[in-house]
Protein backbone atom coordinates (compact mmCIF):
# COMPACT_ATOMS: atom_id res chain seq x y z
CA UNK A 1 0.00 0.00 0.00
CA UNK A 2 1.36 3.42 -1.15
CA UNK A 3 0.03 6.85 0.00
CA UNK A 4 -2.65 7.97 -2.53
CA UNK A 5 -1.75 11.63 -2.16
CA UNK A 6 2.10 13.34 -1.76
CA UNK A 7 0.49 16.80 -1.62
CA UNK A 8 -0.56 18.85 0.50
CA UNK A 9 -4.53 18.17 0.95
CA UNK A 10 -5.25 22.22 0.79
CA UNK A 11 -2.50 23.66 -1.75
CA UNK A 12 -1.66 21.07 -3.40
CA UNK A 13 2.16 22.03 -2.74
CA UNK A 14 4.56 18.56 -2.46
CA UNK A 15 4.70 17.35 1.02
CA UNK A 16 8.63 17.83 1.64
CA UNK A 17 8.91 19.03 5.49
CA UNK A 18 8.81 16.46 8.40
CA UNK A 19 6.85 17.68 11.70
CA UNK A 20 7.33 14.73 13.39
CA UNK A 21 7.95 11.04 12.35
CA UNK A 22 6.31 8.23 14.71
CA UNK A 23 7.72 5.17 12.56
CA UNK A 24 5.27 2.14 11.67
CA UNK A 25 1.91 1.49 13.32
CA UNK A 26 -1.50 -0.07 12.17
CA UNK A 27 -4.48 2.21 11.95
CA UNK A 28 -5.10 3.49 15.45
CA UNK A 29 -9.04 2.17 15.47
CA UNK A 30 -8.43 -1.42 14.27
CA UNK A 31 -9.15 -3.37 17.66
CA UNK A 32 -8.40 -6.81 16.53
CA UNK A 33 -10.50 -9.85 18.18
CA UNK A 34 -8.70 -12.91 19.19
CA UNK A 35 -9.06 -14.27 16.24
CA UNK A 36 -7.02 -11.93 14.51
CA UNK A 37 -4.07 -11.87 16.48
CA UNK A 38 -3.38 -14.94 14.71
CA UNK A 39 -3.07 -13.41 11.65
CA UNK A 40 -1.09 -10.49 9.89
CA UNK A 41 -1.61 -6.88 10.57
CA UNK A 42 -1.08 -4.04 8.13
CA UNK A 43 1.41 -1.50 9.28
CA UNK A 44 1.51 1.93 7.78
CA UNK A 45 4.18 4.91 8.28
CA UNK A 46 2.59 7.45 11.07
CA UNK A 47 4.44 10.78 9.78
CA UNK A 48 3.06 13.71 9.77
CA UNK A 49 4.57 16.85 8.03
CA UNK A 50 4.14 20.52 7.56
CA UNK A 51 3.23 22.22 3.73
CA UNK A 52 6.03 24.86 3.47
CA UNK A 53 3.27 27.24 1.46
CA UNK A 54 0.10 27.25 3.32
CA UNK A 55 1.77 25.78 7.07
CA UNK A 56 -1.32 22.83 7.23
CA UNK A 57 0.27 20.14 9.40
CA UNK A 58 -1.23 16.71 7.84
CA UNK A 59 -0.22 12.98 7.36
CA UNK A 60 -0.85 11.25 4.22
CA UNK A 61 -3.60 9.15 3.16
CA UNK A 62 -3.33 5.31 3.40
CA UNK A 63 -6.62 3.57 3.56
CA UNK A 64 -9.91 4.12 2.15
CA UNK A 65 -11.98 5.68 4.57
CA UNK A 66 -14.65 3.23 4.47
CA UNK A 67 -11.89 1.04 6.16
CA UNK A 68 -11.46 3.21 8.84
CA UNK A 69 -14.85 4.10 9.54
CA UNK A 70 -17.15 1.77 8.00
CA UNK A 71 -17.55 -0.12 11.55
CA UNK A 72 -16.02 2.35 14.20
CA UNK A 73 -15.03 1.10 17.79
CA UNK A 74 -15.83 5.25 18.77
CA UNK A 75 -18.89 5.88 20.65
CA UNK A 76 -18.97 9.11 21.74
CA UNK A 77 -21.55 8.51 24.23
CA UNK A 78 -19.18 7.11 27.00
CA UNK A 79 -17.22 10.00 28.43
CA UNK A 80 -19.32 11.99 30.85
CA UNK A 81 -17.35 15.04 30.94
CA UNK A 82 -17.83 14.94 26.89
CA UNK A 83 -21.35 14.90 27.36
CA UNK A 84 -21.81 17.38 29.83
CA UNK A 85 -19.49 20.14 27.33
CA UNK A 86 -21.84 18.68 24.16
CA UNK A 87 -24.99 20.01 26.67
CA UNK A 88 -23.88 23.37 27.46
CA UNK A 89 -22.93 23.76 24.02
CA UNK A 90 -26.40 22.85 22.86
CA UNK A 91 -27.68 25.57 25.60
CA UNK A 92 -25.89 28.04 24.84
CA UNK A 93 -26.84 27.63 20.63
CA UNK A 94 -30.39 27.15 21.13
CA UNK A 95 -29.95 30.68 23.55
CA UNK A 96 -27.53 32.60 21.20
CA UNK A 97 -29.41 31.73 17.72
CA UNK A 98 -32.92 31.32 19.28
CA UNK A 99 -33.39 28.07 17.91
CA UNK A 100 -37.03 26.83 17.90
CA UNK A 101 -39.14 24.24 16.27
CA UNK A 102 -38.80 26.16 12.78
CA UNK A 103 -34.95 25.62 12.59
CA UNK A 104 -33.17 23.25 11.30
CA UNK A 105 -29.62 22.12 13.36
CA UNK A 106 -27.56 19.48 10.78
CA UNK A 107 -24.57 17.73 12.43
CA UNK A 108 -21.91 15.78 10.42
CA UNK A 109 -19.90 12.99 11.93
CA UNK A 110 -23.19 12.89 14.54
CA UNK A 111 -21.82 9.38 16.08
CA UNK A 112 -24.46 7.89 18.17
CA UNK A 113 -26.86 11.21 19.04
CA UNK A 114 -25.07 12.25 21.92
CA UNK A 115 -25.07 15.81 20.69
CA UNK A 116 -27.91 16.51 19.37
CA UNK A 117 -30.33 14.47 21.64
CA UNK A 118 -30.21 17.84 23.27
CA UNK A 119 -31.57 19.96 21.01
CA UNK A 120 -34.11 17.07 20.10
CA UNK A 121 -35.42 17.27 24.00
CA UNK A 122 -36.10 21.27 23.00
CA UNK A 123 -38.36 19.99 19.85
CA UNK A 124 -36.18 21.72 17.54
CA UNK A 125 -35.19 19.33 14.24
CA UNK A 126 -32.43 17.78 14.03
CA UNK A 127 -30.27 15.78 11.16
CA UNK A 128 -26.92 13.35 11.81
CA UNK A 129 -24.71 12.57 8.58
CA UNK A 130 -22.78 9.74 10.23
CA UNK A 131 -21.18 7.23 7.82
CA UNK A 132 -20.54 4.44 10.42
CA UNK A 133 -24.15 2.73 10.29
CA UNK A 134 -23.30 0.88 13.33
CA UNK A 135 -22.94 4.18 15.12
CA UNK A 136 -25.67 5.82 13.10
CA UNK A 137 -27.95 2.59 14.16
CA UNK A 138 -27.87 3.89 17.89
CA UNK A 139 -28.82 7.21 17.28
CA UNK A 140 -31.76 6.11 15.34
CA UNK A 141 -32.70 4.21 18.18
CA UNK A 142 -32.99 7.24 20.46
CA UNK A 143 -34.99 9.16 17.93
CA UNK A 144 -32.47 10.89 16.02
CA UNK A 145 -32.70 10.48 12.00
CA UNK A 146 -29.01 9.45 10.75
CA UNK A 147 -28.25 9.88 7.40
CA UNK A 148 -25.70 6.82 6.27
CA UNK A 149 -23.40 8.38 4.33
CA UNK A 150 -20.15 10.36 3.95
CA UNK A 151 -20.27 14.18 3.85
CA UNK A 152 -19.35 15.83 0.81
CA UNK A 153 -20.13 18.26 -1.44
CA UNK A 154 -22.05 15.34 -3.50
CA UNK A 155 -24.38 14.93 -1.08
CA UNK A 156 -25.10 18.27 0.19
CA UNK A 157 -25.71 19.21 -3.37
CA UNK A 158 -28.64 16.34 -2.64
CA UNK A 159 -29.57 17.06 0.42
CA UNK A 160 -29.87 20.83 -0.89
CA UNK A 161 -32.16 19.68 -3.38
CA UNK A 162 -34.37 18.05 -1.12
CA UNK A 163 -34.82 20.93 0.91
CA UNK A 164 -32.25 20.05 3.53
CA UNK A 165 -30.24 22.91 4.62
CA UNK A 166 -29.01 24.20 7.91
CA UNK A 167 -29.44 27.13 10.50
CA UNK A 168 -26.78 25.65 12.87
CA UNK A 169 -24.45 23.48 11.02
CA UNK A 170 -22.50 21.45 13.63
CA UNK A 171 -19.39 19.30 13.45
CA UNK A 172 -17.30 18.15 16.25
CA UNK A 173 -14.05 16.80 15.90
CA UNK A 174 -14.49 15.74 12.33
CA UNK A 175 -12.64 18.17 10.41
CA UNK A 176 -9.36 16.80 11.02
CA UNK A 177 -10.60 13.26 9.93
CA UNK A 178 -11.70 14.47 6.42
CA UNK A 179 -8.98 13.17 3.78
CA UNK A 180 -11.01 15.91 1.02
CA UNK A 181 -10.73 18.64 3.29
CA UNK A 182 -11.65 21.20 0.44
CA UNK A 183 -14.45 19.10 -0.99
CA UNK A 184 -15.55 18.68 2.80
CA UNK A 185 -15.87 22.64 3.76
CA UNK A 186 -17.27 23.35 -0.56
CA UNK A 187 -20.29 21.03 1.28
CA UNK A 188 -20.51 23.46 4.33
CA UNK A 189 -20.90 26.10 2.13
CA UNK A 190 -23.78 24.41 0.40
CA UNK A 191 -25.73 22.99 2.94
CA UNK A 192 -25.94 26.54 4.90
CA UNK A 193 -28.55 28.82 4.86
CA UNK A 194 -28.44 32.09 3.98
CA UNK A 195 -27.53 33.51 7.50
CA UNK A 196 -26.90 30.55 9.31
CA UNK A 197 -23.75 29.22 11.41
CA UNK A 198 -21.16 26.71 11.30
CA UNK A 199 -19.43 25.72 14.33
CA UNK A 200 -16.83 23.34 14.17
CA UNK A 201 -14.77 21.74 17.15
CA UNK A 202 -10.84 20.49 16.20
CA UNK A 203 -7.63 20.09 18.37
CA UNK A 204 -5.33 23.12 18.30
CA UNK A 205 -1.87 22.80 16.77
CA UNK A 206 -0.80 25.33 18.97
CA UNK A 207 -2.16 23.25 22.09
CA UNK A 208 -0.23 20.14 20.70
CA UNK A 209 2.71 21.86 20.12
CA UNK A 210 2.92 23.37 23.77
CA UNK A 211 1.83 20.40 25.20
CA UNK A 212 3.79 17.86 23.13
CA UNK A 213 0.71 15.89 22.32
CA UNK A 214 2.14 13.76 19.26
CA UNK A 215 -0.24 10.97 20.34
CA UNK A 216 -3.44 12.55 19.05
CA UNK A 217 -1.37 12.24 15.67
CA UNK A 218 -2.55 8.92 14.05
CA UNK A 219 -3.75 8.08 10.69
CA UNK A 220 -7.53 8.50 10.71
CA UNK A 221 -6.66 11.82 11.83
CA UNK A 222 -5.52 13.78 9.02
CA UNK A 223 -5.36 16.87 9.49
CA UNK A 224 -3.88 19.42 12.56
CA UNK A 225 -5.47 22.71 12.09
CA UNK A 226 -3.59 26.37 13.19
CA UNK A 227 -6.45 29.06 13.45
CA UNK A 228 -4.09 30.75 10.75
CA UNK A 229 -4.02 27.52 8.46
CA UNK A 230 -8.19 26.81 8.78
CA UNK A 231 -8.93 30.02 7.82
CA UNK A 232 -7.35 29.66 4.54
CA UNK A 233 -9.29 26.66 4.42
CA UNK A 234 -12.60 28.07 4.84
CA UNK A 235 -11.80 31.79 3.34
CA UNK A 236 -11.00 29.38 -0.23
CA UNK A 237 -14.78 28.40 0.02
CA UNK A 238 -16.06 31.65 0.42
CA UNK A 239 -17.02 31.10 4.05
CA UNK A 240 -15.77 33.45 6.73
CA UNK A 241 -14.60 32.99 10.60
CA UNK A 242 -16.29 35.28 12.54
CA UNK A 243 -15.42 34.42 16.49
CA UNK A 244 -13.43 31.42 17.97
CA UNK A 245 -13.89 29.39 21.03
CA UNK A 246 -10.53 27.81 22.98
CA UNK A 247 -11.52 24.67 24.41
CA UNK A 248 -10.15 22.40 27.12
CA UNK A 249 -11.26 19.27 25.01
CA UNK A 250 -8.83 16.93 23.78
CA UNK A 251 -6.05 18.50 25.55
CA UNK A 252 -7.29 22.34 23.92
CA UNK A 253 -9.48 22.44 21.38
CA UNK A 254 -10.94 25.52 18.69
CA UNK A 255 -14.36 25.88 18.17
CA UNK A 256 -14.66 28.10 15.11
CA UNK A 257 -17.89 30.00 13.81
CA UNK A 258 -18.21 30.47 10.46
CA UNK A 259 -20.75 31.83 7.92
CA UNK A 260 -20.86 32.88 4.06
CA UNK A 261 -18.52 35.16 3.44
CA UNK A 262 -21.25 37.62 2.35
CA UNK A 263 -23.18 37.46 5.98
CA UNK A 264 -22.76 41.47 6.72
CA UNK A 265 -24.55 41.01 10.10
CA UNK A 266 -21.68 38.53 11.45
CA UNK A 267 -18.45 40.75 12.12
CA UNK A 268 -15.06 39.70 12.65
CA UNK A 269 -14.71 39.16 16.74
CA UNK A 270 -11.18 40.45 18.19
CA UNK A 271 -10.63 37.12 19.69
CA UNK A 272 -9.77 35.54 16.14
CA UNK A 273 -7.44 38.42 15.32
CA UNK A 274 -5.87 37.93 18.78
CA UNK A 275 -5.28 34.00 18.47
CA UNK A 276 -3.59 34.59 14.33
CA UNK A 277 -1.34 37.15 16.36
CA UNK A 278 -0.24 34.42 18.86
CA UNK A 279 0.35 31.61 16.38
CA UNK A 280 2.55 34.10 14.37
CA UNK A 281 4.32 34.79 17.18
CA UNK A 282 5.26 31.10 17.76
CA UNK A 283 6.62 30.90 14.02
CA UNK A 284 3.56 29.51 12.68
CA UNK A 285 4.20 31.19 9.26
CA UNK A 286 7.91 29.84 9.05
CA UNK A 287 9.18 26.48 9.05
CA UNK A 288 11.58 26.78 11.65
CA UNK A 289 8.38 26.86 13.85
CA UNK A 290 7.65 23.57 13.47
CA UNK A 291 11.45 22.05 13.96
CA UNK A 292 11.53 21.67 17.86
CA UNK A 293 8.57 19.55 18.26
CA UNK A 294 9.81 16.19 17.23
CA UNK A 295 13.23 16.36 18.58
CA UNK A 296 10.64 16.93 22.24
CA UNK A 297 8.89 14.04 21.22
CA UNK A 298 11.78 11.81 21.45
CA UNK A 299 12.25 12.75 24.61
CA UNK A 300 9.41 12.15 26.16
CA UNK A 301 9.35 8.29 24.59
CA UNK A 302 12.89 7.88 26.61
CA UNK A 303 11.11 9.04 29.84
CA UNK A 304 8.18 6.74 29.44
CA UNK A 305 10.35 3.95 28.75
CA UNK A 306 12.93 4.37 31.72
CA UNK A 307 9.76 4.28 33.79
CA UNK A 308 8.57 1.07 32.70
CA UNK A 309 11.90 -0.29 32.44
CA UNK A 310 12.56 0.57 36.49
CA UNK A 311 9.12 -0.83 37.73
CA UNK A 312 10.19 -4.00 35.66
CA UNK A 313 13.30 -4.02 37.89
CA UNK A 314 11.37 -3.23 40.72
CA UNK A 315 8.54 -5.94 40.37
CA UNK A 316 5.81 -2.62 40.04
CA UNK A 317 2.87 -3.89 37.94
CA UNK A 318 1.42 -1.44 35.68
CA UNK A 319 -1.91 -1.63 34.10
CA UNK A 320 -3.82 0.72 31.73
CA UNK A 321 -6.70 2.93 31.77
CA UNK A 322 -8.86 3.82 28.39
CA UNK A 323 -8.38 1.77 25.12
CA UNK A 324 -8.55 5.45 23.18
CA UNK A 325 -7.09 5.39 19.43
CA UNK A 326 -4.18 8.41 20.91
CA UNK A 327 -3.12 5.36 23.65
CA UNK A 328 -2.45 3.57 20.32
CA UNK A 329 -0.20 5.98 18.71
CA UNK A 330 1.86 6.47 22.19
CA UNK A 331 2.35 2.34 23.12
CA UNK A 332 3.50 1.88 19.33
CA UNK A 333 5.52 4.29 18.80
CA UNK A 334 7.10 3.71 22.78
CA UNK A 335 7.35 0.36 21.61
CA UNK A 336 5.35 -0.65 24.97
CA UNK A 337 3.57 -3.79 24.90
CA UNK A 338 2.16 -6.66 27.29
CA UNK A 339 5.65 -7.00 28.92
CA UNK A 340 5.34 -3.89 30.61
CA UNK A 341 1.40 -3.00 30.51
CA UNK A 342 -0.18 -6.41 31.24
CA UNK A 343 -3.64 -5.14 30.17
CA UNK A 344 -6.02 -2.20 30.10
CA UNK A 345 -10.08 -1.66 30.77
CA UNK A 346 -12.39 0.43 28.87
CA UNK A 347 -15.70 1.67 29.84
CA UNK A 348 -16.90 1.25 26.54
CA UNK A 349 -18.56 -2.79 25.80
CA UNK A 350 -17.89 -2.19 22.14
CA UNK A 351 -13.89 -2.87 22.89
CA UNK A 352 -13.62 -5.06 25.88
CA UNK A 353 -12.79 -8.32 25.08
CA UNK A 354 -10.44 -7.11 22.22
CA UNK A 355 -6.83 -6.08 21.67
CA UNK A 356 -4.80 -3.08 20.99
CA UNK A 357 -3.48 -2.85 17.06
CA UNK A 358 -0.32 -3.25 17.45
CA UNK A 359 0.83 -3.86 20.83
CA UNK A 360 -2.15 -7.13 21.44
CA UNK A 361 -2.60 -5.84 25.08
CA UNK A 362 -6.08 -7.00 25.94
CA UNK A 363 -8.99 -4.72 26.82
CA UNK A 364 -11.09 -5.77 30.09
CA UNK A 365 -13.71 -4.23 32.07
CA UNK A 366 -13.26 -1.84 34.78
CA UNK A 367 -14.00 -3.95 37.33
CA UNK A 368 -10.22 -5.85 36.64
CA UNK A 369 -8.87 -3.27 38.06
CA UNK A 370 -10.02 -3.49 41.64
CA UNK A 371 -9.12 -7.43 41.38
CA UNK A 372 -5.92 -6.63 39.74
CA UNK A 373 -4.64 -4.22 42.25
CA UNK A 374 -1.88 -2.49 40.39
CA UNK A 375 1.01 -0.67 41.77
CA UNK A 376 -0.01 2.03 38.70
CA UNK A 377 -2.59 2.67 36.53
CA UNK A 378 -1.42 4.15 33.40
CA UNK A 379 -4.04 6.64 32.16
CA UNK A 380 -3.67 6.47 28.05
CA UNK A 381 -6.71 9.22 27.47
CA UNK A 382 -4.36 12.23 29.76
CA UNK A 383 -7.35 14.55 28.34
CA UNK A 384 -10.27 12.78 30.72
CA UNK A 385 -7.72 12.34 33.31
CA UNK A 386 -9.29 14.27 36.45
CA UNK A 387 -12.62 12.26 35.64
CA UNK A 388 -10.47 9.50 35.57
CA UNK A 389 -8.66 9.55 39.15
CA UNK A 390 -11.84 10.61 41.08
CA UNK A 391 -13.56 7.17 39.34
CA UNK A 392 -10.60 5.20 40.46
CA UNK A 393 -9.80 7.03 43.52
CA UNK A 394 -10.07 3.71 45.25
CA UNK A 395 -6.88 2.53 43.96
CA UNK A 396 -5.23 4.44 46.51
CA UNK A 397 -6.40 1.96 49.43
CA UNK A 398 -3.69 -0.49 48.15
CA UNK A 399 -1.49 2.18 47.56
CA UNK A 400 -1.77 2.36 43.59
CA UNK A 401 -0.49 5.94 41.53
CA UNK A 402 -2.01 7.40 38.73
CA UNK A 403 0.58 7.85 36.03
CA UNK A 404 -0.06 10.38 33.29
CA UNK A 405 2.35 10.29 30.26
CA UNK A 406 1.68 13.92 28.13
CA UNK A 407 2.59 16.45 28.35
CA UNK A 408 4.91 14.62 30.44
CA UNK A 409 5.73 11.75 32.50
CA UNK A 410 3.90 12.31 35.91
CA UNK A 411 3.34 10.04 38.75
CA UNK A 412 0.19 11.12 41.11
CA UNK A 413 -0.82 9.42 44.47
ZN1 LIG B 1 -0.54 23.55 1.69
Amino acid sequence: MIATHDTCRFCQTPLEHSFCDLGMTPLSNSYLTQQQLERGEAFYPLHAYVCSECFLVQVKEYELPQNIFGDYAYFSSYSDSWLKHCKQYAEKMIEDLKLDPSKQVIEIASNDGYLLQFFKERNIPVLGVEPAANVAKVAEEKGIPSLVEFFGSSLAEEMKAKNMQADLLIGNNVLAHVPALNDFVKGLKILLRADGIITMEFPHLLQLMQSYQFDTIYHEHFSYFSLLAVEKVFNAQGLKIFDVEELKTHGGSLRIYATHRENAQRQIHPRVLDIKERERGLHFEELGGYAQFALDVQQIKSDLLSFFLDCKKKGKSVVGYGAPAKGNTLLNFCGIRSQFLKFTVDRSPHKQGHFLPGTHIPIYAVEEIAKAKPDYLFILPWNLKEEIMSQMAFIREWGGKFVIPIPELEILE
